[in-house]
Parts: structure tokens; sequence; C-alpha cells
């Protein structure tokens, strides 16, 4: 399961900073549901190879909402609920102020979560009001500074020592695959067509997910894992809906799957939503496949709009296999697992040193990297460093000066040479 980590803290004490930070993202996830409250913004971040996710409580709080007011709402509670830990922020400049006294009081009964992190501690000056921080009486405080980006590697090695990094075996007998995408994109209509007569088994696995459902199935002599966040059997009312999508479970299911399809509705065009879900997945490191469903409800000339929009929004996400089909009636369904397979092996195959070597090479004759402060920059070697998020390490002389266009000239190269679909590369330079 990954680690749920929840800041809380009063209005500018800088809950976004660190959220951002963690999450190296401006890019967060709110539920976009109309009547579900939007206090609560979701991302998700990595460290040493353990990913996590962050949930900022005040990310879009008006500066006039009372933190205590926040606090005794039901949706903070249950996210303080749902936290591995609470990261309870407090402005260090200003020492422990009697809100930050009431909103530890609230934490009392959950303190073994809270890790006290004193923020804005840019100075020794702030150190000793930071000191203050001891007196909220919980047994973890950290000094930091989320602006210059102080301390923040000291409390993460600390609370994640004991997860352990995902390890994804890179090859298995099944295929694990999930479906995303916001409410009533047609996810459950998906997923029932999908599985049809091909459904093997329904089962329960406790302890790896928060109540999402695992279903095997085979087609065309392929086994598939299908991690649920929809609820295949079919829902019969509506209001349903609301309680059905949980960021918490969606971000699980992704981080399970070695493909994600992520499920447009074509008919609400491309949204800001959409774009976030596939950004979240390839940050995840994940394999992706773009469906753009309800195609049948399209006139030929949103048809064509669609496509004009596609092509100005997801022009990042050329390399991801894109579909358009009708879940409803079917069309085009089956040849989804084309794409899922192209995605799957892409995530998976072993490259070998050898043709990696080769393929940089190559890329190197193409295009010399450019001089940095008039000195070559030499890219000596390059090997696998792992699967999902797929890795490559580059040796060499001042590569930690490769200028990033440089790096994405390599990551596309790459990318041709090992026909590598739908999968974020990473790069990694060692000198
Ligand atoms: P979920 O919330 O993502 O699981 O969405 P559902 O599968 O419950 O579908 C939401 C609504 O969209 C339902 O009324 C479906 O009948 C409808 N729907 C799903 N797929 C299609 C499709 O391909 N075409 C059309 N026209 N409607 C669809």
């Amino acid at each position: 399961m990954l680690p749920i980590l929840t800041i809380i803290g009063r209005p500018n004490v800088g809950k976004s900073t660190l959220f951002n930070d963690l999450t190296k993202t401006r890019a967060a996830l709110v539920a976009d549901i109309p009547g579900v409250t939007r206090d609560r913004q979701y991302g998700t971040g990595t460290f040493d190879d353990k990913s996590f996710i962050v949930i900022d409580t005040g990310g879009i709080e008006a500066e006039n909402t009372s933190p205590l007011t926040e606090l005794t709402h039901k949706q903070v509670e249950q996210a303080i609920d749902e936290a591995t830990f609470i990261l309870f922020l407090i402005d260090a400049k200003e020492g422990v102020t009697p809100t930050d006294e009431k909103i530890a009081a609230k934490l009392r009964n959950v303190s073994d979560k809270v890790i006290v992190l004193a923020n804005k501690t840019d100075g020794e000056k702030d150190e000793s009001s930071a000191l203050e921080a001891y007196q909220l009486g919980f047994k973890k405080v950290f000094f930091i500074s989320a602006k210059q980006r102080r301390g923040i590697k000291n409390f993460l090695t600390e609370i994640l020592k004991d997860c352990t990094a995902e390890t994804v075996q890179p090859k298995t007998n099944e295929i694990t695959v999930t479906v995303i995408g916001r409410p009533n994109s047609g996810k459950s209509t998906l997923l029932n067509q999908m599985l049809g007569e091909n459904r093997v088994m329904v089962s329960d696995i406790p302890g790896t997910t928060r109540d999402s459902i695992a279903v095997s199935f085979s087609y065309g002599k392929k086994n598939y894992l299908l991690i649920d966040t929809a609820g295949i059997r079919r829902r019969s009312r509506v209001h349903e809906t609301l309680e059905k999508f949980s960021i918490v479970k969606t971000l699980e299911a992704i981080n399970r799957a070695q493909v994600v399809c992520v499920l447009l509705d074509a008919t609400e065009k491309v949204t800001e939503q959409d774009l976030k879900l596939i950004g979240m997945t390839l940050n995840l490191g994940k394999g992706v496949v773009i469906l753009l469903n309800k195609m049948d409800a399209l006139s030929g000339s949103d048809k064509k709009q669609l496509l004009n929009e596609i092509d100005r929004q997801l022009s990042f996400a050329r390399y991801i296999p894109m579909y358009f089909i009708s879940a409803l009636k079917g069309t085009d369904v089956l040849k989804i697992y084309s794409g899922i397979q192209q995605v799957y092996r892409s995530a998976t195959q072993a490259i070998s040193t050898a043709k990696l070597n080769k393929a940089l090479e190559m890329a190197v004759k193409k295009h010399q990297p450019p001089l940095v402060r008039g000195r070559e920059v030499k890219c000596r070697y390059a090997h696998l460093g792992g699967h999902q998020p797929l890795k490559i390490i580059v040796h060499g002389t001042r590569v930690n000066n490769l200028p990033k266009a440089y790096q994405t000239y390599l990551q596309n190269h790459f990318r041709e040479t090992f026909k590598l679909k739908g999968v974020p590369i990473q790069i990694e330079c060692r000198e």
C-alpha cells in the first residue's frame, strides 16, 4: 500500500510550497464532482525509489476560512483517518500560535502519526523560535524550509525508512491493468464489455489496496489482472458515483498496475482533470493507453473538432497509444488489447547494455552534446537502471551538465530505437 502523507496546518505556513516540492509538480488532482467539496489536493511523489501519496488539506482554501472549521470538517477528518503520516506544518518564524495549539489538540489521539515540521527555518534565529515546536508535545519534530528545499530529505528518510521500495516484477505471467478516468467516463461500462464472457474470477485481495477489487481473465492467450476502481458490478443508483470516486483508490490502482488505461469522455472533450490523470500516471512511471470513449455519441463535425483538440492538448503524449471506442456499443474495444500489450512490452522488456550502448553511440554520432562552459561533454556508456519508471543511466564526463534539451533528445532517440510506446523514460546522468 502506498503511504499517504497528509499535510495539515493553518493558512500561510507553507502547505502548498511543501506539496509542490514533494510532488515535484503544481498539478494536483482535485475531486471534480459537483457537490463534493474541493478541499483536498492529491499528488504523488517518489523518494529513494519509494512512492507515496501526498494530500494537501488546505490547498484551495480561501484565506479567510478558519483552519478550525476546516479541521472539524468531515472531509478533513477523513483525510486524517486515511493518513499514514500527518505532516503538521507550523511557521517557525512565528513560533507556536494558539491556532497551532488547537490543531495539535485535534491531532492528539492520532499522535503517533504526527510529524511536526517547523517550516521557514531559514537561519539560526529561526531555529531558536522553531524549538517551540517541541511544546506541541509530539515526538517527531523536524526543521525545514520548504521554499529552500532544506530538511526535506531528512524527514522523508526518517518516515519512509520502514516502507519498502516497490519492486516491480518485470516479467510475470499476467499483465496488470487498470482503467481510470473521471466519474461517468464509462469505466464500469468498459470493464463489463472487456470482461464479457471472459470473467474467470472476482477476488478481493485484502491488504494490498484499499478495497479495490482485482479480477483475472484471459484474452487471446494472454492473462490479465484487472485492478478495478469503478466497481465492475453494475451499480443501480446514480448517487453511488459520489462514494465510488476516490482519488486515493485511483492512485493506488495506478501504482499496482503495469499498464494504465486512461478513459476520457469524448463528449466532454479533454478536460484538465484528464490531463492531470495522465500526468500523474506518467509521474509514477507507469505505461499509459489513452481511450476516448462514447465516440458513438459524436457527429462527424464533433469528431473533427475532437481530433483538433487532441492534437493541441495531448501533443506531449504523442508516444502514447490512443484508441477511439464506444464502450456502450463495444465498438473497437478489442483493439485496446494490442495497445495494452505494446505498452506492457515497452514497460517490462529487458534492454541489454550492449544495445543501449550502441543506441547511445548512434545518438551522439548524429548530434554531439553541446559544449558546457567551453568544455566537451562525453557520454561514454549507458545501461538500464530499472523498470517503471524505465530508467536509462548515462555515464560519462561532465554529463551532470548535460542540458535538458539534450536529455530530451536522448529520450526520443531511445524511444524510437527500442519502440518504447506509452511509457515515460527517465535519463539519469552519472559522472
Ligand atoms: P463510470 O462512472 O466511469 O464507471 O461510468 P459508467 O460506466 O457508469 O458510465 C456513465 C454513463 O455513460 C452511463 O450512463 C453509460 O451508459 C454511459 N456510457 C458509457 N460508455 C458509453 C459509450 O460508449 N457511449 C455512450 N453514448 N454512453 C456511454
